[in-house]
């Protein structure tokens, strides 16, 4: 180890920052959010600096550093851009045995800064002993993704209830167990998903159960995958298919999300193929309360988007009923997805100010939709399972006052390595499936804002197919 990692307390205590740019406006800013009291030496001062000393957060002198600046100073730091300077101020702290840090200068310093993942209380620092600032970043960047924003209220809400849980569990390995099941478990879920009242009774209740009950308690997690990419869930989605105990999925969720899940963790298929769906709704719906029931942690993992056409209402509604926790995790719905994937931008200032998600899957083959008020200018119409209706799509809305000559994207496995685009317009789409081979799952978009996608298309997959 070439650094001790230690975290200084500075609240209400004087350090001293020699240098007014932008530099040292961001040590500044990192002193300020610890409670350090800032003094600022330097002949000039960029308008940050400028704007936090009239504001009175920090002392500033507009001039060149003295040694007795250093004077009762529990910390410095140095960052001029006169290399003779930051010299001779890490000099001077080092005789006077003052942590020093000269800024991009490693060699210079006696203490240098990590990167910060701040979820205070809690703290994470990175630091790559001052050899490589990006890469301590990219890492911290890495850490964020793992760390709920809601950590610091975890901590908090674990501190106030440390004495009790002490007094309730004497020993210790009982107190370590029970603080590894409250924080692997439903309470730390629940205040992440901002319950903080039902997390707080929930811990309560834990501690003044029976050992063994705290432990038990099945919850489920309504989660949305998105549309294919892997890299376009949720943090939270991510966090929670990496602890859940069973996972129970429909056929849209994609291979390499799949690959995501707890390696452990038991999978379970729910099918949804259209018309041979492989369990009934009702079944899924019961499946959920059953392993809920045995105590266990279900992911229910949906693609796209659980609450746009992927009747989560109604799984969560047998949830609701049944009293079993639950908790909904948004996804990219396919619309989005697609969309930016085809460079298709949903609204547009000059071609739409509306859009409009419709499901092209109609019941019996009879047209429920209300294609008078679909066929308005000006609005996008995505329609989701279209597929199998493209016909009736194309005679309805051109027979409600479109132009035949409406701008209509198919997009095939958006956001994926295999991902298809083709452009027609409402009079050509009926030919669509007789020239191509169309697979699901495809998503239709009409409208003028079609037209954008010649010029935005971004996004190519995978070239050789
Ligand atoms: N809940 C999902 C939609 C489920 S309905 C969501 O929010 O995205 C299934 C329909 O979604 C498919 O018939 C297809 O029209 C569309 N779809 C889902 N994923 C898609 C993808 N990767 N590419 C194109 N269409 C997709």
């Amino acid at each position: 180890m070439d650094y001790l990692p230690i975290f200084l307390k500075v609240q209400d205590r004087p350090c001293l920052v020699v240098g007014g740019g932008k530099v040292a406006a961001r040590k500044v800013a990192l002193l300020l959010r610890a409670g350090a009291r800032v003094t600022i030496i330097s002949p000039q001062i960029c308008d940050d600096l400028l704007q936090k000393a009239e504001q009175g957060d920090v002392l500033h002198e507009l001039r060149a550093f003295r040694d007795t600046d250093m004077d009762d100073k529990i910390l410095v730091i140095a960052a001029t851009d006169d290399e003779g300077v930051n010299r001779h101020v890490s000099r001077l702290a080092g005789e006077r045995h003052i942590p020093a840090n000269v800024a991009d200068n490693p060699q210079l310093c006696n203490f240098i800064m990590p990167s910060v993942i701040d979820r205070s209380p809690v703290q994470v620092a990175v630091s790559t002993g001052g050899s490589s600032p990006v890469l301590a970043r990219l890492l911290r960047a890495r850490l964020e993704s793992f760390i709920p924003a809601a950590y610091g209220r975890l901590a908090r809400l674990v501190d106030e209830y440390r004495q009790d849980v002490k007094r309730r569990f004497a020993e210790p390995a009982k107190r370590r167990y029970f603080w590894e099941s409250i924080l692997q478990g439903r309470v730390s879920e629940l205040l992440f998903a901002g319950q903080e009242d039902q997390a707080r009774r929930a811990l309560e209740e834990a501690i003044h159960d029976t050992d063994e009950a705290f432990a038990a308690g099945g919850e489920v997690y309504l989660v949305g995958a998105g549309p294919g990419d892997p890299d376009l869930i949720t943090f939270r989605a991510l966090r929670l298919m990496q602890q859940a105990d069973v996972v129970v999925y429909d056929r849209l969720v994609s291979e390499p999300i799949m690959d995501m899940v707890r390696r452990d963790a038991e999978l379970i298929y729910a099918g949804k193929q259209r018309d041979q769906h492989t369990l009934s709704q009702e079944s899924i719906n019961e499946l959920l309360v059953r392993l809920a029931r045995e105590g266990k942690r279900v992911l229910r993992l949906k693609g796209g988007d659980p609450f746009i056409f992927g009747r989560g209402g109604e799984e969560i509604e047998t949830l609701a009923e049944q009293g079993i926790p639950f908790q909904v995790v948004p996804g990219i719905t396919a619309a989005a997805g697609c969309a930016s994937y085809a460079g298709i931008p949903l609204t547009h200032r000059d071609y739409a100010q509306a859009c409009i998600f419709v499901t092209g899957h109609l019941k019996d083959g009879t047209v429920e939709l209300d294609w008078e008020s679909l066929a308005r200018p000006a609005q996008t119409i995505v329609f989701y399972m279209g597929m199998h209706s493209i016909p009736v799509i194309s005679r309805e809305l051109i027979a409600h006052g479109l132009p035949a000559s409406t701008p209509v994207a198919l997009v095939q496995k958006g956001t994926t390595r295999e991902q298809r685009v083709y452009i027609e317009t409402l009079a050509s789409l009926p030919d669509v499936a007789t020239r191509k081979s169309l697979k699901p799952p495809t998503i239709i978009i009409v409208g003028e804002v079609v037209s954008l996608h010649e010029k935005l298309d971004w996004f190519h997959g995978n070239q050789l197919n």
